[in-house]
């Protein structure tokens, strides 16, 4: 996906300084426990809701209680100047002593509190480590490079993420491209820089930057902001409620802060180099493209595309062709983009080369409504709408179908999409708690976007955006128009011509020529360029003064027209079409972010039988799993192996991708070992004719014929039957196979 629209950096740069093309008219549950981490889980989940509000009331009771204190004291001390009893001294002392005892429970319990949470957030990062570890180790992902060191920002996937990504995809197109009937198309990564001007990337694809004054260290400007306002939050203990409030307000509107203000915040709380707390430079744009050139010459700029959006746009006259010149079509790429992040720190999510699933729905600007959205209208999910953003309120569950209605989601199509991306998000494995769609602030979208929002994912970094949702109207196609002459439009023939009101401006040259000589051609172009409403302007002006003044901005001065210098009506025609430049709506997917999201959402730990071991589990669904089923000869015996290699056989012939284990290690290190790699079904034999299955989470097995085996697999993992189904058909097997 692409600028503006989710891409909030390159939005408060465009506001900030409205120039320049593009912006040129810019005014503007988990299965099973997760041992201890479910509770940082919870907690977390209900962060925007009764926590925060709990240490709140802490805080001001803390502030409160000081008060009461130091006005004590004061009493005390103006008790013993002025020579008061001693008795009454010592009643004033004792009060003191009780109420500093009631500040200091109020203070414990303040600090718990702050401290389950930082503990918490200690806990978030040991779980953080424990999955990235755990991804690692088993070669999910590999830091690209690595006997180079690594380059920041840049992964490798090894097998099994090569597996879980391809099935991503696979769901992807299958859910989108296949449902839809979308037109898919692969565009490539170099891309010349007109197309990049044209969109806008070269003069405003931008992050804010700001550098160690003396070593030069690079930083994101809002993250350095972000980090101050949250740990500033979280640790201490006698912020008061106003301030509360205005670091909060500042991370609200986070998105929106132009360079100015971003700089302005960084001095007003002096905030410096992290590393080493060395001053800052004021904040400046960094453009985030890889730059390079095409041709041996070095003649021809290109970059590295930061999104694949824009190869569908450059391709509309032609897709639109093939779909028999009918609205409304989609188009969908699948591709890496590339972006030059300035300081990758959030491991996987934020990365400088990642794969983006987008699709750009063309769609009449006067027609947005959408067939299926009645398929998805009573779906019910969190939608954080901007007002509650800007009233720091909580995300609200509500029907899909009510907030289209209510106008809190733009139209139906826009809507329709976000029902089916909340379908697809959960039916991959994430949390439908820990899912919420958050709109756009005013300032954060473009001026021409009709709504945006973005599907954000919790995971131990906080709220994450992972797609975003946009209705960016006509902008994309027009700007495409303007720069290739090439008209990237949609005709509507109508049934019966149509009569239409036309404006027609008709200057009279030869007069325009003997008032103005040399200059009657511009003069001409102006008034062929005018507005209707200028016009009609002009022409009132011109029939009651019989003359006018008219502005021509490519002269640089303003003329005197007379009246016989331009004719001006309307008239009624018959039009037989309409040509029009469509909207366009625009889902855009982080493979790569949606997948992370996926690995903490479906990874937990569990003890081994004799407790002594934690085992590392990835729940994840069939559909995702990068592997679908082991297969094990309980002991090493060659009449197992056999069977073993005739059940891979059949798998194989069903299409079930599995691995057969047959080294001899205890049976339930392997079970722990597939169950590391999310494998949801272990077949172990431990007779030639019949064979059990156990199914990862539950660690419950059946035992079935060695013929069935395959197919029963094929059930469970295709979804025809359920692990639960299954069950009832098969008898439960308890003995030999046990985990450790
Ligand atoms: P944007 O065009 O900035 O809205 O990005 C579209 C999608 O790309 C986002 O919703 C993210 O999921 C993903 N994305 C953006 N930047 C990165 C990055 N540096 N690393 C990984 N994914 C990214």
């Amino acid at each position: 996906m692409h600028l503006i629209q989710a891409s909030s950096r390159f939005l408060k740069f465009a506001i900030q300084k409205p120039s320049g093309t593009r912006f040129q008219i810019l005014n503007r549950l988990i299965r099973n426990p997760i041992s201890g981490f479910e509770r940082v889980y919870s907690t977390a989940a209900a962060t925007m809701g009764t926590v925060e509000t709990d240490v709140e009331l802490l805080r001001k009771s803390v502030i409160e209680k000081q008060n009461i204190v130091e006005k004590q004291g004061d009493e005390v001390r103006a008790l013993k100047a002025s020579k008061a009893s001693k008795e009454a001294i010592e009643n004033a002392i004792n009060q003191l002593k009780e109420l500093k005892l009631e500040l200091q429970s109020v203070s414990k319990e303040l600090q718990s509190r702050l401290s389950e949470d930082s503990g918490g957030a200690m806990s978030k990062e040991a779980f953080r480590q424990a999955v990235n570890n755990t991804l690692e180790r088993r070669l999910f992902y590999i830091p690209s490079f690595k006997i180079y060191r690594g380059v920041a920002g840049l992964y490798d996937y090894g097998p099994p993420g090569c597996a879980v990504k391809a099935n991503v995809i696979a769901f992807w197109r299958q859910h989108y491209v296949l449902e839809e009937n979308m037109l898919e198309v692969d565009c490539p990564c170099v891309t010349p820089e007109v197309v990049l001007k044209a969109s806008g990337h070269v003069d405003k694809f931008t992050d804010l930057m700001v550098k160690d004054e003396k070593t030069g260290m690079c930083y994101r400007a809002d993250h350095l902001l972000k980090d101050y306002c949250k740990d500033k939050l979280e640790k201490d203990l006698l912020l008061s409620p106003e301030k509360v409030n205005e670091l909060k307000q500042v991370l609200a509107v986070l998105d929106e802060l132009s360079a100015e203000a971003l700089g302005a915040k960084i001095k007003e709380y002096g905030i410096t180099a992290p590393d080493t707390k060395n001053p800052l430079s004021d904040p400046y744009p960094f453009n985030l493209m890889f730059a390079t050139s095409i041709g041996p010459s070095g003649l021809s700029p290109g970059y590295l595309r930061p999104e694949t959006a824009q190869g569908i746009f450059v391709n509309f006259k032609d897709l639109y062709y093939y779909n028999g010149n009918k609205l409304p079509f989609a188009a969908a790429q699948i591709g890496q983009a590339f972006r030059n992040e300035i300081s990758p720190r959030q491991g996987l999510l934020r990365v400088r080369e990642f794969t983006l699933a987008e699709i750009e729905h063309f769609v009449n600007p006067d027609d947005k409504s959408h067939p299926k959205f009645k398929n998805v209208a009573d779906l019910e999910f969190f939608l954080y709408s901007r007002e509650e953003q800007m009233a720091l309120k909580s995300p609200i569950k509500i029907r899909l179908g009510e907030a289209v209605a209510k106008g809190t989601i733009n139209n139906e199509t826009l809507g329709y999409f976000i029902g089916r991306t909340y379908l697809f998000l959960t039916a991959l494995g994430i949390h439908k708690e820990r899912l919420r769609f958050r709109q756009h602030l005013q300032n954060e979208m473009a001026h021409y976007a009709a709504d945006c929002w973005d599907a954000e994912i919790e995971c131990s970094y906080g709220w994450v955006e992972c797609v975003g949702l946009a209705d960016r109207s006509a902008y994309d196609l027009k700007a495409h128009t303007e720069k290739s002459a090439v008209p990237l439009v949609a005709h509507e023939t109508y049934p019966e011509p149509r009569e239409v009101e036309k404006l027609v401006i008709t200057p009279a040259k030869r007069e325009l020529g003997l008032a103005f000589k040399k200059n009657q051609k511009m003069i001409v172009e102006a008034l062929e360029a005018m507005s209707e409403a200028e016009a009609m302007e002009l022409k009132a002006h011109l029939e009651s003064e019989g003359k006018a003044p008219f502005q021509v901005c490519t002269l640089g001065q303003t003329v005197t027209l007379t009246k016989d210098m331009v004719s001006i009506s309307k008239e009624i025609k018959k039009e037989h079409q309409r040509v029009f430049t469509p909207s366009v709506i625009e889902p855009s997917f982080g493979v790569g972010r949606i997948i992370y999201c996926l690995y903490e959402h479906c990874f937990y730990t569990r003890p081994s039988k004799a407790g002594d071991e934690q085992y590392n589990v990835f729940s994840f669904p069939p559909l995702l799993a990068p592997i679908k089923c082991t297969v094990f000869p309980l002991v090493q015996n060659e009449k197992y192996e056999v069977t073993a290699q005739l059940i891979s056989k059949s798998l194989t012939g069903a299409g079930i991708s599995h691995k057969i284990d047959i080294t001899g290690t205890s049976i339930g290190k392997r079970y722990a070992r597939t169950d590391e790699l999310g494998v949801p079904f272990a077949i172990t034999v431990d007779s030639e004719t019949s064979v059990t299955i156990r199914e990862r989470d539950s660690k419950e097995q059946i035992r079935v014929s060695v013929e069935e085996v395959a197919s029963v697999v094929k059930e469970v993992t295709e979804g025809q039957s359920t692990w639960g189904d299954v069950l009832w058909r098969y008898p439960t097997h308890t003995t030999n196979t046990a985990d450790d």
